[in-house]
């Protein structure tokens, strides 16, 4: 084993018995952890259902498990100094035992990974710590979502409380009339009378935003707080497709959600970087959506953009080395997230690279996923500016020269 790292902060990385992080998935952002994680030499162990998850790639050891599978974590902890997770689906209360009998183990702190994984809990723990949210209510039965729905006016947004992400989980009510059928379908018994599991339900009160921003914020276990620049996202089909920064709010507007954002962090335990995604109202006022304990999509234009990158200030953060204060180095980045195109599921091809790489500072990411699926991230381009306005021309150029093909064996992909 490594040196131990209870017994106080990290100061010597060996080669010969390298620190050893474990993750709990090896999607793209388990890939980008360990990707900055060897350039320090530390060790990989993924925990991923998917033998060939992209972070397979660049980690030392894989355990082929559920993300819940409690054996699995168990064994995952007997090779790993620090464990940390790049999802919410990690097994919380596996790993609350866990950390129980070693405080250091597991961070973020499993206790807050539980109160994210349900939006319900999220949003109550968010209000009792004084921190703005929309409105929000539980949802029991039909006859609760009518009245819930009647209060607070149309369109209401509906969400499954647990075991969401990419808007999966997030339906948008728009009249009295959906409301039975959006019901069904959301709760389970919906299709072919089949009774699908039943789903856990709350509502939001739709916010009418002017701007949805995002703040990258890192505590480390001695308690140091840094905090990246404010990124402006903009979703397309409930989804991620564009970030922009520094995002085009004002400097007070800039401060508030920043404030908000370590004032969530101050609340919640734990070290590692935390993904608070915030609205803007019309009139200025800043309210979060919601947490995620991990490195966060809308971070990713840290890694050619900033002095330190997210996944890099992760890792300090979990191991307890100091923090590196995040500065933008260029007066403005674009992060275009590459989706899976509607109505495909299979392999595919990323085309037009030889164009695209001919563009100046642009960087592309792959993830190496086998199958693309609807609106699946399959990777990510980022662009460096000169100015916003530059950047966004340049984001329009990209966008119409990347495609995501079907691979498809008979027109000789395969050669
Ligand atoms: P992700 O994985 O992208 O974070 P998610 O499945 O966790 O998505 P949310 O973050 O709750 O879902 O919602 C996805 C998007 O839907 C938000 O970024 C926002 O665009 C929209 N949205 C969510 N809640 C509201 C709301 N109350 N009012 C208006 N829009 C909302
Ligand atoms: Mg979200």
């Amino acid at each position: 084993m490594s040196p131990n790292l209870e017994s106080g902060p990290l100061d010597e990385l060996s080669v010969t018995k390298p620190v050893s992080v474990g993750i709990i998935g090896g999607g793209q952002l388990g890939k980008m952890i360990a990707l900055d994680a060897k350039r320090m030499a530390l060790k990989i162990c993924i925990l991923d259902p998917c033998s060939c998850c992209p972070a397979s790639s660049v980690s030392d050891e894989l355990i082929v498990a559920d993300f819940t599978d409690e054996q699995a974590i168990r064994k995952l902890a007997t090779k790993s100094d620090v464990i940390t997770y790049e999802i919410e689906l990690a097994n919380s209360k596996a790993l609350i035992d866990l950390a129980s009998k070693n405080h250091n183990l597991v961070n973020p702190s499993p206790e807050t990974l539980h109160i994210i994984q349900d939006k319900y809990k999220q949003k109550s723990f968010l209000k009792k710590n004084k921190l703005k949210v929309p409105s929000f209510e539980i949802v029991n039965s039909e006859e609760e979502l009518f009245d819930l729905c009647e209060d607070f006016g149309f369109p209401v947004m509906l969400k499954a409380r647990e075991n969401s992400y990419d808007g999966r989980g997030n339906y948008l009510i728009r009249s009295k009339r959906e409301i039975s059928k959006v019901f069904s379908r959301f709760a389970g018994g919906g299709r072919g009378g089949e009774k699908e599991e039943e789903r856990q339900l709350m509502v939001e009160k739709f916010v009418n935003f002017r701007q949805e921003i995002s703040i990258m914020v890192a505590r480390n276990r001695s308690g140091q707080i840094t905090s990246f620049p404010v990124a402006e996202n903009i979703h397309e089909d409930h989804i991620l497709k564009l970030t922009i920064v520094p995002a085009r709010v004002s400097e007070r507007v800039a401060k508030d959600a920043r404030k908000m954002a370590e004032k969530a962090l101050s609340a919640l335990k734990g070290a590692g970087i935390f993904g608070i995604e915030m609205f803007v109202t019309h009139d200025d006022k800043v309210m979060i959506n919601e947490i995620a304990p991990r490195p966060h999509n809308s971070g990713h234009y840290s890694i050619e953009a900033c002095s330190v990158s997210q996944f890099e200030q992760h890792i300090r953060a979990i191991l307890d080395l100091p923090l590196s204060e995040p500065r933008l180095l260029c007066p403005a980045v674009a992060m275009i997230n590459i989706l899976g195109p509607r109505n495909y599921v299979g392999p595919y091809i990323i085309s037009g690279v030889t164009k695209l790489l001919s563009l100046p500072e642009l960087t592309l990411h792959i993830y190496g996923k086998k199958i693309s699926e609807p609106k699946r991230k399959l990777g990510h381009l980022t662009l460096l500016g000169k100015s916003m306005h530059e950047t966004l021309s340049r984001v329009d150029t990209a966008n119409k020269i990347i495609k995501v093909r079907p691979l498809r064996e008979n027109k000789g992909d395969l050669n």
